[in-house]
């Protein structure tokens, strides 16, 4: 089973991941946890290299070859095989967070970099995933000081935002049976909740 989190910068996806993996751990179920952009290596060394300042301007389609070029590495080194052994995976941002922000934020298209991405995937994609639907001023203000340091994205202007989020609710809507969105205000535990009922029914 293969489980993506996704939502804006501040929405308390790695907050849900840790919550599910620590309710499936303890019904016997072995989980696999990773995030985007990274997950690997290479990953790691593509993330600091697209999130950090220090390297200057990075243009849209140099970045969203970057984040693709992550996906094709944890899709193939650590997604499929985790899948394969039979863990539960989830991921904190997968397709879905490239689609939003270069495609919509960046404006590169939205099928443009889906394709991109299907391709450096070899077409894997999640059973499930759980849309956390933020506003971006409250994402904004949730986001911790210590991950500022590294964030690109934090100084994007308002209108990129709001387009990252329609973007997502889009991606949502027009494939309902894939998606769990829910609003991000939601208290924590009530989030957490809902996320295992879902994903019991589909262990079920
Ligand atoms: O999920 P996390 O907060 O670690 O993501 C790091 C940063 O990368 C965020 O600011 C997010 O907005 C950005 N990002 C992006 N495009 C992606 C994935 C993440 O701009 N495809």
């Amino acid at each position: 089973l293969f489980i993506a989190f996704e939502g804006g910068d501040g929405a308390g996806k790695s907050t849900q991941a840790a919550e599910l993996a620590t309710a499936l751990e303890s019904r016997g179920l072995r989980v696999l946890r990773t995030r985007e952009p990274g997950g690997t290596p290479i990953g790691e060394k593509l993330r600091t290299l697209v999130l950090d300042h220090g390297h200057g301007h990075i243009d849209s389609r140099t970045e969203a070859l970057i984040y693709a070029a992550s996906r094709a590495a944890h899709a193939e080194q650590v997604l499929r095989p985790a899948l394969e052994r039979g863990d539960v995976v989830l991921t904190d941002r997968y397709i879905d967070s490239s689609v939003a922000y270069q495609g919509a934020g960046r404006r590169l298209g939205a099928d443009a970099v889906r394709n991109l991405n299907d391709w450096a995937t070899a077409g894997l994609q999640p059973d499930l995933t759980v849309l956390l639907d933020v506003d971006p001023a409250v994402g904004r203000r949730r986001r911790t000081a210590g991950d500022a340091a590294e964030d690109r994205i934090e100084s994007e202007a308002d209108d990129f935002h709001a387009r990252v989020r329609t973007a997502f609710l889009e991606l949502a809507e027009a494939r309902p049976e894939l998606y769990l969105v829910l609003p991000a205000r939601l208290p924590v535990a009530e989030l957490a909740a809902r996320i295992l009922d879902r994903v019991g029914a589909l262990l079920a």
